[in-house]
């Protein structure tokens, strides 16, 4: 069963960017006899709101899509994602971690260090400063948990990205060795203090749960993809196909960000299109 997804966070008005993804993941399935999905990533409790989700969804049922119900939302799957989490802990993949972001910049920047300045998809790599350190159980929830990606890629020597095209053709299948991600990405934090997850385990666990057989999105999300495919691995999970679609750009070749409210699919909406115009705008 073919199955997509269009993944959303309620946190700002949806905009042509996001309608190309959610149409591009829509007709793929639906031209496949599969089934499409929306699911809500409202992780971050801070910036979601209900009055978002509901734009969201009266933006896609005007663009003439349809979903599966019901809709599932990851501020309601914390026991699913604590269970992931446990299991990468009895596998001896994760360690606490105390650093806020400014200790993770000031332990790279300071003078005659050893560490090098990279920039990794989630932000510095981390130097380390927490791995060596014993930290007593009780404190556990209290950190973040970092992955420790020495022996998260020694027990994964390669992984395979299976990308393809829009028609679903293959294009490759990426063999990627795993060992260059240790200067490449680093020990990512999985889950934040009081076990608030990290978006790239969310996703994981959602994807599995949800069955979902092909991931559509934009390639500002490639670099994230390999991360994700390690952790499918390690949590024993099949990966998906991904298919990276082009980026939509503003005027001035900027891509287009939440705060782009003249993009809107709602202005566009109050200006009086249609959603034939709206495809034809991202070239469908
Ligand atoms: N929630 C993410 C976003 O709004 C999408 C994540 C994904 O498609 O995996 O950018």
């Amino acid at each position: 069963m073919i199955r997509t997804r269009f993944a959303p966070s309620p946190t700002g008005p949806l905009h042509l960017g996001h309608a190309y993804s959610a149409i591009l993941a829509h007709d793929f399935a639906k031209a496949r006899g599969g089934e499409f999905l929306v699911r809500i990533e409202d992780l971050d409790q801070s910036r979601s709101r209900s009055e978002w989700e509901m734009k969201i969804f009266d933006d896609l049922n005007w663009l003439g899509l349809t979903w599966v119900t019901p809709i599932m939302h990851q501020s309601q799957r914390a026991s699913s994602y604590e269970i992931a989490i446990n299991k990468l802990s009895e596998n001896g993949l994760l360690y606490p971690c105390k650093c806020s972001r400014k200790d993770v910049r000031d332990a790279v920047t300071a003078p005659q260090t050893e560490f090098k300045i990279i920039e990794g998809p989630d932000g510095l790599i981390y130097p380390g400063t927490c791995k060596y350190q014993k930290y007593s159980n009780e404190n556990v929830a209290e950190n973040a948990l970092r992955l420790d990606m020495n022996k998260a890629s020694s027990r994964c020597i390669t992984i395979n990205n299976q990308n393809i095209k829009m028609n679903g053709s293959r294009e490759n299948k990426n063999i990627i060795k795993t060992s260059q991600f240790i200067e490449n990405i680093g020990d990512i934090v999985l889950s934040r203090k009081s076990m608030e997850v990290a978006y790239h385990l969310a996703v994981v666990v959602d994807d599995e749960a949800q069955g979902v057989s092909h991931v559509v999105r934009g390639l500002d999300l490639k670099p994230a993809t390999n991360i994700h495919v390690l952790l499918q691995n390690l949590l024993g999970y099949s990966s998906p196909y991904y298919l990276h679609h082009k980026l939509i750009k503003d005027g001035t070749g900027k891509r287009l960000a939440k705060r782009d409210d003249a993009k809107s699919i709602s202005k566009f909406r109050e200006q009086g299109a249609k959603p034939a115009d709206i495809r034809a705008m991202v070239g469908l």
